[in-house]
């Protein structure tokens, strides 16, 4: 087993040694900020979008990340090219550091920053084929006005509630509505549905993360003669819409295909989803920054 190198806030460490101080509070408190990026043969998908919403999170909770966007987005591909990787899942963790026990983030000087690079188990390919099912928990997005949810912070209790309510009900995913009955998003994803035609996504005010793959497909959708509307809708609309696909970092762009034991459309991923997939795949490997393996920028030791 060749061994996995993570940097650690001006180093690179063994996965063995890589480890936080149980002050931090990111660990005490879910003080802090992530990112989750995919690399696709080679190539950073939409670092730039990804290192954009890191920092407009951390501004968002006042965290200093303690570098410049250009430095971190050099330290991200060098994670990448120090553990020779091609395809990848990448998280990027800032966390307001070690402090004392008291919440007040004052006590804690230096944020920590953390870059994890691993190999992608990708979702299997007849997840594609067969489509996903949801089910719609009870456990209400956070409102905005509480902890915005564009804010992608370490604080993931809301999304990790539902999940497990997904998991109880048997389905994959969760269907999750905010406090006025509108649909928001999944656990972990962006939610569309298509109706008549037109594609419809929550907007993100209503309680959803503004997706880096939601915004993708947005984007390429309307390139493609689609019409999109980020329009709030209900669970009815969901039920009666006649395409349903989620988007994520992980999931692509995955159809549903039943939700509350609804059958959507005839039950299998639809042809707009399945376009949409097909266009969105054409842009992983070229949309982003490139790991040069030769080419090492980064200040680190
Ligand atoms: N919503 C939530 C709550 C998420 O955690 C994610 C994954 N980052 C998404 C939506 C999808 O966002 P992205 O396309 O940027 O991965």
């Amino acid at each position: 087993m060749s061994s996995q190198w993570i940097y650690m806030s001006g180093e690179f460490v063994d996965k063995s040694e890589a480890v936080v101080s149980v002050y931090d509070h990111g660990f005490l408190y879910g003080d802090g900020v992530f990112e989750g990026i995919r690399v696709y043969e080679g190539n950073v998908f939409k670092l730039e979008e990804h290192l954009n919403r890191l920092f407009d999170s951390a501004k968002s909770i006042m965290l200093q990340v303690p570098y410049e966007k250009e430095e971190l987005e050099e330290i991200i591909v060098e994670t990448v090219r120090r553990n020779q990787l091609e395809t990848a899942y990448i998280r990027v963790v800032v966390s307001r550091g070690a402090g004392n026990l008291g919440l007040d983030p004052s006590s804690c000087s230096n944020p920590r920053v953390v870059v994890i690079a691993e190999a992608l188990a990708l979702f299997p390919k007849e997840l594609y084929e067969r489509g996903v099912r949801l089910a719609s928990v009870s456990s209400r997005r956070n409102r905005p006005d509480v902890l915005p949810p564009q804010v992608k912070s370490l604080n993931y209790l809301n999304n990790i509630l539902v999940k497990m309510e997904a998991n109880q009900a048997g389905v994959d995913e969760a269907l999750m509505m905010n406090d006025q009955g509108y649909v928001t998003e999944g656990s972990a994803d962006n939610i569309f549905i298509i109706k008549n035609g037109t594609i419809l996504t929550p907007p993100t005010y209503l309680g959803a993360l503004e997706g880096i793959t939601r915004n993708a497909i947005i984007d390429l959708a309307r390139e493609k003669g689609y019409e999109v509307k980020e329009q709030p809708f209900t669970r009815h609309d969901v039920y009666v819409a006649d395409e349903v696909f989620l988007t994520g970092t992980a999931a692509e762009v995955i159809a549903v295909v039943e939700v509350d034991q609804r059958e959507v459309g005839d039950g299998k991923p639809g042809a707009v989803t399945s376009h949409l997939l097909s266009e969105f795949r054409k842009i992983t490997t070229t949309d982003g920054v490139k790991v040069n393996p030769q080419e090492s920028k980064a200040q680190v030791s």
